[in-house]
């Protein structure tokens, strides 16, 4: 709701490549046990967000608070670290790892090895139908299961704030209702979510809010049925 805490507070975010601006002015709140949903044509800056957020690249201006502390610039592990972990777009798995390698890995790098990260490694497993996988090397998974895979490495280490990168993209109807499933699942035991996402079905039933890019600026923001019938919002995805 508007009056829940906010977690996550982006202002004024701007970012270039080469003399080109991928982000300009861009803001939002993410708040305490929500869902807000990220969306925009391609190329609209979504992604180059997430990376200013997260730490994997350095904002050209603006600011970024968790849970009040600015956390602008940060190195990514010191981000992650703080409760604040994302997916990639394109899926970053190694091949050689086996799947259980790799949430031990995810709970390593987030020093969140603790009593209840077996059990919930587990869970997530079992969840994602990968346990009889956990031993074998990431390499040899379909797309769908690596899929399952980073999203696993992320919830298992429980952290306060999940930002995701098309978490559906490319997946069979089987496996979005699963990773839909784990989403709510995640979100009702109290974790906070940020995700780029173009299923509309998906943005609708999970987010309560959207905002959305055009461009590298925000061009509208608020419930999914008010965005949906925004005609700013519809030619920007038709393309000028
Ligand atoms: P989206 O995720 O919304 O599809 P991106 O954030 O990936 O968009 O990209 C926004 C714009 O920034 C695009 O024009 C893209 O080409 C450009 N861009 C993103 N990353 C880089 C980079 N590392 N170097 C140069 N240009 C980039
Ligand atoms: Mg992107």
């Amino acid at each position: 709701t508007a009056t829940a805490t906010p977690v996550l507070e982006v202002s004024g975010l701007g970012k270039s490549f080469l003399g080109v601006a991928a982000l300009q002015d861009v803001g939002f709140t993410l708040r305490e046990g929500s869902v807000l949903g990220l969306i925009g044509p391609n190329g609209s800056g979504k992604s180059t967000a997430l990376d200013c957020i997260t730490g994997f690249t350095r904002p050209d201006s603006g600011q970024v608070r968790l849970r009040g502390r600015d956390i602008s610039g940060r190195p990514a592990h010191q981000i992650a670290r703080s409760g604040l972990v994302r997916t990639f777009q394109t899926i970053r798995l190694y091949d050689e790892l086996t799947v259980g390698e790799h949430l031990g890995l995810a709970l390593r790098g987030l020093s969140a090895e603790d009593a209840g990260s077996d059990d919930l490694r587990q869970y997530w497993l079992e969840a994602f139908k990968l346990l009889r996988f956990r031993d074998a090397p990431a390499g040899i998974l379909s797309y769908g299961q690596k899929k399952l895979v980073a999203l696993a490495a992320v919830l298992v280490a429980r952290p306060a704030v999940v930002l995701l990168d098309e978490p559906l993209a490319g997946v069979n109807p089987l496996v979005i209702e699963v990773i839909d499933q784990a989403i709510k699942h995640a979100n009702e035991a109290g974790q906070t979510f940020l995700i780029i996402e173009h299923n509309v079905e998906f943005i609708t039933s999970c987010c309560a809010e959207v905002v959305v890019l055009d461009a590298g600026r925000k061009l509208a923001e608020g419930p999914p049925s008010v965005i949906w019938d925004d005609p700013a919002v519809y030619e920007a995805f038709l393309g000028r």
